[in-house]
């Protein structure tokens, strides 16, 4: 019997949440491989909070007037607690670095974390409300370097998986004294236009008139065009900051643009910041994206932090890859599948089973004692085992099995005296 469609049983996982399972969750473990070995090779060490936090730790931090923490945080009370399931991930990453004083070592601090995030966001295509991202943070450092390694960092996660249609978009929005100015800036020329702009940017207006340069709202898109950019009201430090991180991208052989609309929906980056976006993605094109946060521990009471990071979605990277026919080829099933014909060939596969595993070789053998040789290649097929080996009454008196190559056909047989050391030669070559 075929097993049921998803969508035709009754009970069902939420909306914008999903299982992961066979091809795709093959294909997922061996882009995170990458991902993994890119941030190790960079010296990044993994960290990993609890899903739940309590909500100060976002509420206090991502923006009051932001998306995430106005309408998208999945909350829970528990013993007059108010919990958050964590929307993102750099919040919850210096609540850690303050809890236990990671930022009093020495030096500069690498970090990266791999973690599932909730918002409640409508899905659509790359947008979902459980999704996963890989983080990095560098913490302990101010300088231009360490921003241009972490855009550098994203660069080369997106070029070792084979990425090449996306853009790097880099802005700055300047230090403190710099912002005070835009602000103002910003306030003059859109008080007279109010009126004529979206109720999300009236809104934005009063606490965070910057924030309106990100409306993605038709109404507001001739009025931000023409909104004064950053690059006027720059003092000299954040301007020689941004040109030392653009010579140091050119250094690294990363490609990029400037745009002065890059200002991030979150509240607590300062200097650079930067988005990763695709063509290949439809409406949902930021495929990852961050900046500089030294302000963040302030906002837990705390002295400033250097500290420079970024988030990358694997859902969307995944549509990338699949775009771009990058996906990684997975192998389909074990390197072998062991078809025993009879009870006897199947006490001597029994503990070849147990010992292959021991030394590495991975193999599938089914508990079926009594099964024929067609039965048992339809099942070395739907494993998707590289090979079969097949053992019937006669190869059992002749002390030989036969090992057939499940992609070409082609058959040999091997002794089933020194059969492992065998099994590793071919498994090698
Ligand atoms: P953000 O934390 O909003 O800057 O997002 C960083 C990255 O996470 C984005 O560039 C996306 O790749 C991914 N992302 C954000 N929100 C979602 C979502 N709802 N579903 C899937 N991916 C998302």
């Amino acid at each position: 019997m075929e097993p049921k469609r998803g969508e035709d049983v009754a009970i069902q996982s939420i909306r914008g949440m999903h299982d992961l399972y066979g091809a795709e969750m093959g294909a997922w473990s061996a882009v995170e491989k990458v991902v993994h070995k890119t941030f190790q090779d960079f010296g990044y060490k993994e960290i990993r909070t609890p899903v739940l936090e309590k909500i100060e730790v976002f509420s206090q931090t991502v923006g009051e007037d932001t998306d995430i923490v106005q309408k998208q945080m999945y909350t829970i009370e528990r013993s007059d607690e108010q919990l958050a399931l964590r929307p993102e991930g750099t919040a919850a990453f210096v609540r850690a670095v303050i809890q236990h004083q990671l930022h009093r070592l020495p030096g500069a601090q690498r970090f990266y974390y791999y973690l599932p995030m909730y918002r409640y966001e409508r899905p659509q295509k790359g947008r979902q409300r459980q999704f996963f991202q890989f983080g990095g943070e560098l913490i302990n450092d101010a300088s231009p370097e360490a921003d241009a390694e972490i855009i550098t960092l994203l660069d080369q996660i997106y070029k070792a998986l084979g990425l090449s249609h996306y853009e790097v978009r880099i802005n700055t929005l300047g230090d403190s004294e710099s912002r005070a100015a835009y602000r103002k800036a910003l306030e003059e020329y859109f008080r007279p236009l109010l009126g004529e702009l979206s109720e999300d940017s009236k809104a934005r207006f009063e606490r965070a008139p910057m924030r309106i340069l990100d409306s993605k709202h038709e109404a507001d898109q001739s009025a931000v065009q023409k909104a004064p950019r950053i690059g006027e009201y720059l003092t000299d430090f954040a301007k020689a900051h941004f040109e030392s991180v653009k010579q140091r991208l050119n250094q690294a052989g990363v490609s990029f643009i400037v745009d002065p609309l890059i200002v991030r929906g979150l509240d607590y980056y300062s200097l650079t910041a930067f988005e990763f976006v695709s063509d290949q993605l439809g409406a949902q094109s930021a495929l990852g994206g961050g900046g500089r946060y030294d302000g963040l521990a302030e906002r837990f009471g705390e002295k400033p932090i250097p500290a420079v990071g970024f988030a990358l979605g694997m859902e969307r990277l995944m549509l990338a890859l699949e775009a771009s026919q990058k996906m990684p080829k997975v192998p389909a099933g074990p390197f072998l599948y062991l078809a025993p014909l009879g009870a006897a060939a199947f006490e001597r596969f029994y503990p070849l089973s147990l010992e292959l595993k021991r030394h590495g070789l991975g193999c599938e053998l089914l508990y079926e004692k009594d099964k024929n040789l067609k039965w048992q290649l339809k099942q070395a097929n739907r494993c998707g085992a590289q090979y079969a080996l097949l053992l019937g009454e006669e190869e059992v008196a002749k002390g030989v099995a036969v090992l057939k190559n499940m992609s070409d056909g082609g058959q040999k047989e091997i002794g089933l005296d020194r059969i492992v050391e065998q099994l590793k030669q071919v498994h090698s070559t």
